[in-house]
């Protein structure tokens, strides 16, 4: 029988971060190794895509479709969830397919994905009635998942992920891309405590919006107790500074959590500058989800040999 999610049989761990720093701040780190839970489908992705699967089969479809750019770890984690699903896949990726594939989408292609390249101009408006039903002309029939698998039945994973985690906190904190993950983090909150994004992309009241609308949506309400930082996303979406990718390798080092520089690396940093400039109370107890995308440094590590 195909089975996807398979639910981890023990939650992943809850690490402490042991550093000079949030000491003489009188902060606590609490770090949930969602990486840990699956191979391909790890962190946020899993918690994202299981009721988008979930329903994608109970509706009777027996193909998924989905949107990514070249580097996606959606489009990687869905491959990977579709497959063992029993279901199909399509990742529609923005602008061209390079002749040899990056170890992204070759993962996702031995996974069974089919791809189907989009030119940026069009992928703009990927969404639009006519692009989707062009693409059913050509695929069929199929379940579509938005980018980055951010719906409200995304949001609904992550929302009962913050919730099921055991853990005495104060701010719960994540990196921010399409958002789905933050309002699932808020919507689980149901405005208690607070949540704090890391913006990873340029564009502080695009991101503000989108998980407004998000979190709209999924609890037919809004909530205030939560915050995008906009100041870490290091020039944007997969950008990095050498100050980033310095203390990337050092905090991963250090504490033994593997790290990659477009979502946790900034996640991190962010948390530790906050830190050092009095951002927080004395007191308080931050939880960082760790979002998992680890899968991604092999392709980037292909793409950037010389800062990685
Ligand atoms: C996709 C991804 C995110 C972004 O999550 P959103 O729900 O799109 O905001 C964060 N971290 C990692 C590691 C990711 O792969």
């Amino acid at each position: 029988m195909h089975r996807f999610p398979a639910t981890p049989s023990t939650p992943p761990p809850l690490q402490e971060i042991d550093d000079f720093t949030l000491c003489s701040r009188g902060v606590r780190l609490l770090v949930h190794r969602a990486d840990l839970i699956h191979p391909a489908v790890s962190g946020n992705k899993w918690h994202k895509l299981r009721y988008n699967i979930e329903t994608a089969r109970e509706r009777g479809h027996d193909t998924v479709l989905s949107f990514g750019g070249a580097y996606s770890n959606h489009i990687h984690a869905l491959a990977a969830a579709a497959q063992s699903a029993g279901l199909k896949s399509i990742g529609v990726i923005r602008g061209e397919l390079a002749a040899k594939l990056n170890p992204m989408l070759r993962a996702a292609t031995a996974q069974g994905m089919t791809l189907h390249p989009m030119s940026r101009s069009r992928y703009r408006d990927k969404e639009s009635a006519q692009t989707i039903e062009e693409l059913r002309a050509l695929f069929g029939d199929f379940f579509l998942i938005p980018e980055g698998g951010s719906n409200a039945l995304g949001v609904r994973g992550c929302a009962e992920w913050i919730a099921s985690i055991d853990a005495r906190f104060d701010i719960a904190c994540c990196p921010v891309g399409s958002g789905g993950t933050l309002a699932g983090v808020i919507a689980g909150l149901a405005g208690h405590r607070r949540a704090l994004g890391v913006g990873v992309l340029k564009g502080e009241a695009h991101l503000q919006e989108r998980v407004a609308r998000l979190v709209q949506e999924y609890c037919g309400r809004a909530y205030s107790n939560w915050h995008i930082a906009p100041d870490y996303h290091h020039g944007g979406y997969a950008k990095f500074s050498p100050e980033l990718l310095a203390f990337t390798r050092r905090f991963s080092a250090r504490h033994d959590i593997p790290l990659e520089p477009i979502y946790t690396g900034k996640l991190f940093f962010a948390l530790h500058d906050l830190v050092e400039r009095d951002y927080f109370v004395p007191g308080t107890t931050l939880l960082a989800l760790h979002t998992g995308g680890l899968q991604g440094l092999a392709g980037l590590r292909e793409r950037a040999m010389a800062v990685m």
